[in-house]
Order: C-alpha cells, then structure tokens, then sequence
C-alpha cells in the first residue's frame, strides 16, 4: 500500500557522510510504501548537538539514528531513556512522539537477534570478547540479559577492561584481562563464543586482526566479529579455516536497524531489501 504521509528522519553524527543508513532506511521505505519518508544524513558537530536536537522537534522529524561522537552525550538532551540504553549509557536511535524525545539502543537486540538467527543460545554459555569500547557495553549488556555463565573481556587496556567489568558485575559474572596474559589464553580454552568488539580488520586495514590464538578455542566455539566491512574479516576467515562456525557483523547491523525501523513505524521492514541494499554498498567500498 501506497502512503503519501510526510514524515522526516535522517542520522546525527560526525562524520557522517561514511553512513549506511541513509540508503539503508530510504530503500526500507521505499519498499514498505512510504513514498514521502525522507531520510538524510545530518552532520552535527559536537558543540551543536543541542540546537540540533531541538531542531528534532522544530523540524517535526519523526526519529534519528545517532552515531559517533554523539551516542553517548545526546542523552541529557533527551525527555526520557529506554532501560536498555540507560545501563549501556549510549543512545543510537532516537524516537520522536509528538515532541517527546525517546532514546533508545538497538545494537544489543540486533546483536542479540543475530547469535539468535545463528543458534547460538547464550544462557550459560562462557562468552569471550575483545575489546572494551562502545559497542563492548551493548554486546555485554545482551550477553548479561541473557543469563551467560561467565563473560570474560579481554583488552589491550587492561585498567579499560576492568572499568566495563566493574559496570555490569551486579549484572552477571565478569571478569577481565590483558588480552596477552596466560590467564586470558587459559580462559580461551574454554569458550563456548569468541566475539571481537574491536576494530581490528574493519577496512581499510583489512590485513590486521586481534592477537589471540584461535587455535586455543575448544572445537565448535563460535567467531563472532561485529565488523560488517569487510563482511568478512582476516579474523572470520582464519576462524572459519580452523573448522570453527563464524558469524560477521552484518546480520546486527541489519537487525539493529529492523529494531530502529519497528520503533520508527511500528511496523518491520522488508529485510530482503534491507540486506540486498547493504551488500550492495558494501560490495562497492
Ligand atoms: P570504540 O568505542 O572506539 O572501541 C574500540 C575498542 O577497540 C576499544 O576497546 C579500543 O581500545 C579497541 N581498539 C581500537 N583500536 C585498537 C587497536 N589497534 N589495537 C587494540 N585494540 C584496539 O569503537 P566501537 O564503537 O566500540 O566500534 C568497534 C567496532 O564495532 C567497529 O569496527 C564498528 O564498526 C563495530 N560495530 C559494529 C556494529 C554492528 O552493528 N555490526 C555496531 C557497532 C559497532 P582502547 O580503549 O585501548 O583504545
């Protein structure tokens, strides 16, 4: 069905000329009938955040998509904050209902939905993962929700790791190391799920890939690297080459934006699309 409705979104960050959403969205859009939803990037520069989030409301946007650098400093300008963008302390998505401002973090249900598409179950799993950033809080908060029996993180900053461990213990069992110790190889060895955080092997340093010995995963343990480009990455490759089960990043791209999709519109969107689009823009980078 054809809508002629008129509503505005786009995605708030800066850079941001390097984002997929735009043709991610519009082509979701398209597809779903809503020939007047526009979507657009907006770069805003860290100083103008405020002016710009007001303008959400001034310009009757319907919702905004929030990358870096803002995903965490949007929130005090915001009139309310979903649970699980409160505990991960980022916001990435942001709903406009009527001048209230929603903001909302839909990496850890499209994180969560992708380990669900591969099968993998994460209650009372032993979870590892590399990295203590960003999208470290979302993948350890779902990993937390999600009843795993121990969660190690291991970084190439240990005091980093430590801190992100000491905000999520009342959540679940976690620990972390520097990702070079023996501890950390030992807990290696008995890993249901290995997920990579980091940005080593993201383009266009496609040759490099976190220092850990894949070798030392039990037989069948899960790689997992959110990197989405490349799809996959030096990482994924020698994984799947070791015999082991991989899964890339962009099943939680994707999802994470079905997840902002089904906010925006109450309704989901035609992920056939969605996929084909980003593989497409992909293929080209
Ligand atoms: P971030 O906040 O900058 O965190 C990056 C983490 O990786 C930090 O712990 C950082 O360590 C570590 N790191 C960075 N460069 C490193 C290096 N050369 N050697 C060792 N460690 C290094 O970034 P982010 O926002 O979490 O994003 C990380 C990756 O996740 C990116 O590739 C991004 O594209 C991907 N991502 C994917 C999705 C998805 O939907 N698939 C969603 C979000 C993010 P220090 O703290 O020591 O610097």
């Amino acid at each position: 069905m054809v809508s002629s409705e008129i509503k505005n979104f786009g995605v708030m960050g800066y850079p941001v000329g390097h984002s997929l959403s735009p043709q991610m969205y519009k082509a979701a859009f398209e597809a779903a009938g809503f020939i007047n939803y526009n979507y657009i990037p907006l770069q805003v520069h860290a100083g103008k955040l405020f002016m710009a989030v007001e303008a959400i409301k001034g310009l009757d946007f319907r919702g905004v998509n929030v990358t870096i650098p803002h995903k965490t400093t949007i929130s005090k300008y915001l009139d309310a904050i979903d649970a699980d963008a409160l505990v991960i302390g980022a916001v990435n998505t942001v709903v406009n209902d009527g001048g209230m401002l929603t903001g909302y973090n839909t990496d850890v249900s499209g994180f969560l939905m992708a380990l669900a598409e591969a099968n993998f179950l994460p209650e009372g799993c032993n979870a590892v993962m590399l990295g203590a950033g960003g999208a470290a809080r979302a993948v350890l908060w779902g990993l937390c929700k999600k009843r795993a029996e121990c969660i190690t993180i291991g970084a190439r900053n240990p005091q980093k790791a430590q801190a992100l461990a000491n905000d999520f213990l009342q959540y679940g069992h976690v620990e972390s190391f520097d990702w070079n110790s023996d501890e950390f190889k030992e807990i290696i060895q008995t890993a249901d799920i290995l997920i990579n955080t980091t940005p080593l092997g993201m383009y266009p340093l496609v040759d490099d890939m976190p220092p850990v010995d894949l070798k030392l995963l039990p037989e069948g343990a899960l790689v997992y690297d959110i990197i989405y480009n490349p799809i996959e990455t030096k990482l994924l490759r020698t994984a799947r080459e070791l015999g082991y089960p991989t899964l890339d990043g962009l099943s939680m791209l994707l999802l994470q934006g079905q997840e902002a999709y089904r906010l925006y519109t109450g309704e989901l969107p035609d992920m056939e699309i969605m996929t084909k689009t980003l593989k497409k823009i992909l293929a080209q980078k």
